[in-house]
């Protein structure tokens, strides 16, 4: 459903409950240089080139989606950072009339020599991943990965002066749950906000059985409670993230709770996959195929936005996920985190 209202200029998305959507995840790539084990299986078989959008088809699905009333476009993957010209689609989507940010979720091995380049094209927010700050442990959680990157990734990132770094980090029972002191010990250090993320059954995985490192967001609030003073934040970035404040400090601590404290009601967001596929929500897969559409009737914005507002109408509920069995089967690289 489209709404106006005398207030709002642009159109409002507004699905079936009621919720205005204005949120969209442009996942850019399904591949990455990491092998996060929570996230992918080891021997990944990958979306063949000319199956993924193109940059000019990024740019044309975004462009139909903001003027249906999409405020906020982040950036995603697989690993964002290595899809070529990244920098010219965050140029071309910050032209975009009526679009407020455009944000980018990353592993940052590639910021050292991208940050700057990034946000003198117009990138708003970074959110980094970051899972320990144990060398050895990080490449087991990552297979391939060298920490000492991902800091020197923080660091330029920091300096290129964004308006907002935050990390994320997935949180493993019996993996890297004893460190979720150290990491907001961190994350307060250098006056960056960190974001604690509930692991979710997608795609099936055999490095660990994800029924046995469920971890509940209010118990890591309450590990955290013994270190630090923490107080309740209103604020909301416009993601899924609770967050509260640490006293004496400039850094949050944001609870992404999706197992433990469903936060479907206030879902703002859909998501599109590399190969254009648009997700009506991480849990279901309700979907429509925008590819398609976009390769046959190239430039044709009306029509896109009437399959838009059409796929709309199928957003369901909430999500139900289940650690025990995996529902759904596509990877979390292949959905855009
Ligand atoms: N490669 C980038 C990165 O790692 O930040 C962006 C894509 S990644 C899929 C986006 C986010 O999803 C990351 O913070 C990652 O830790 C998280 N993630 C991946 N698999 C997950 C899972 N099964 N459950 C919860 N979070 C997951
Ligand atoms: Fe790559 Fe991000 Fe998935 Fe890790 S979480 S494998 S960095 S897409």
């Amino acid at each position: 459903m489209i709404e106006t209202s005398s207030k709002i200029k642009a159109p409002t998305l507004v699905d079936p409950f009621g919720r205005t959507i204005d949120y969209l995840r442009l996942s850019v790539t399904d591949r990455c240089n990491l092998r996060c084990t929570y996230c992918m299986a080891e021997d990944m078989t990958f979306l063949p080139k000319q199956q993924i959008l193109s940059l000019e088809e990024l740019h044309d699905t975004a462009a139909a989606f903001v003027e249906l009333g999409i405020r906020k476009i982040r950036l995603t993957g697989g690993e964002p950072l290595i899809r070529r010209n990244i920098v010219k689609l965050v140029s071309l989507l910050t032209a975009l009339p009526g679009l407020d940010e455009v944000t980018m979720t990353t592993n940052g091995l590639l910021l050292p020599t991208m940050a700057q380049p990034l946000k003198e094209a117009g990138l708003s927010r970074l959110n980094i991943s970051i899972d320990s700050l144990k060398s050895e442990r990080f490449k087991q959680l990552t297979r391939v990965g060298n920490l000492e990157e991902v800091i020197a990734g923080i660091n330029a990132a920091t300096v290129a002066g964004f308006k907002k770094v935050k990390l994320n980090a997935v949180i493993m029972a019996g993996f890297n749950d004893d460190e979720v002191i150290d990491l907001a010990k961190f994350a307060v250090d250098q006056g960056l906000d960190i974001s604690f993320i509930e692991e979710m059954p997608l795609g099936e995985i055999d490095s660990h059985q994800r029924v046995k490192t469920q971890i509940t967001s209010s118990n890591l609030r309450e590990k955290l409670a013994s270190e630090f003073n923490l107080i309740n934040s209103a604020e909301t970035t416009g993601g899924p993230s609770r967050y509260l404040q640490v006293a004496n400090s400039d850094s949050k601590i944001g609870f992404i709770s999706p197992m433990s404290n469903n936060f479907c009601e206030s879902c703002n967001r859909v998501r599109l996959t590399a190969e254009g596929r648009l997700l009506l929500c991480l849990g279901n897969e309700h979907s429509m195929d925008l590819r398609e559409l976009l390769r046959s009737y190239p430039g044709d914005r009306n029509l896109l936005k009437s399959k838009i507002t059409e796929a709309l109408k199928t957003k369901p509920e909430r999500h139900y996920f289940d650690p025990e069995q995996v529902d759904i089967l596509r990877f979390m690289n292949m959905t855009g985190g």
